[in-house]
């Protein structure tokens, strides 16, 4: 079994998107059974964030092999389907991070604007690392919903605000959602898939 150093080792750093990829992993091998050597799992990614990186090493379902399908939904949702049984499950991360502090906020809005002396770089690192610790050992319930999947078989500078979708209650990335009949919904429900 890859561990989160393989991973780290593999991403280039280690980040609370990497750590949250290698929980929706572990869990999906420890339901569907071990890394795809072959072709016998498939993952589709409704992201093409950090986490996905932890999905390939783990899993070994990647981009070259074609058993790692890309939908660009903006989603933190992940479906794994074991080949030939078709037993699936879909994973959709639900982990809300905790509140930042006043001062973190302040350092935070520092090193938005450019500020990368001691104290902020710190900070950023020690909040980073405390998310990273808190993903790593919460319980599995805490950081995703797991459901049966019913599908066929077929960053830094990138943090958007996440909005949720009225028809699914599934958060959505805010520049993938879509507005239907006034709300706000994610593109499958848009799509009315
Ligand atoms: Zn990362
Ligand atoms: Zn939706």
């Amino acid at each position: 079994m890859k561990t989160f150093g393989d991973v780290v080792a593999f991403h280039g750093h280690a980040c609370p998107g990497l750590a949250l990829g290698y929980r929706v992993s572990l869990y999906a091998l420890k339901m569907l059974g071990d890394r795809a050597s072959d072709e016998e799992l498939t993952a589709t990614v409704e992201n093409s964030s950090c986490a996905v990186d932890a999905v390939q090493v783990l899993t070994g379902c990647t981009f070259g092999k074609g058993n790692l399908i890309f939908r660009d939904y903006g989603k933190h949702v992940y479906t794994f389907i074991g080949r030939p049984s078709g037993e699936g499950i879909r994973i959709s991360v639900d982990w809300i991070s905790p509140e930042e502090t006043e001062e973190e906020k302040s350092m935070w809005e520092r090193y938005m604007k450019g500020d990368r002396s001691e104290e902020v770089l710190n900070m950023v690192h020690n909040r980073k690392a405390k998310k990273i610790d808190i993903i790593m050992n919460a319980k599995d319930d805490k950081l995703f919903t797991v459901a049966k999947s019913g599908m066929v078989l077929p960053e830094e500078a990138r943090i958007y605000p996440s909005v949720r979708c009225a028809g699914c209650n599934e958060k959505v990335m805010e520049p993938r959602a879509r507005l239907r009949d006034g709300k706000i919904v994610c593109i499958p429900c848009f799509e009315n898939r």
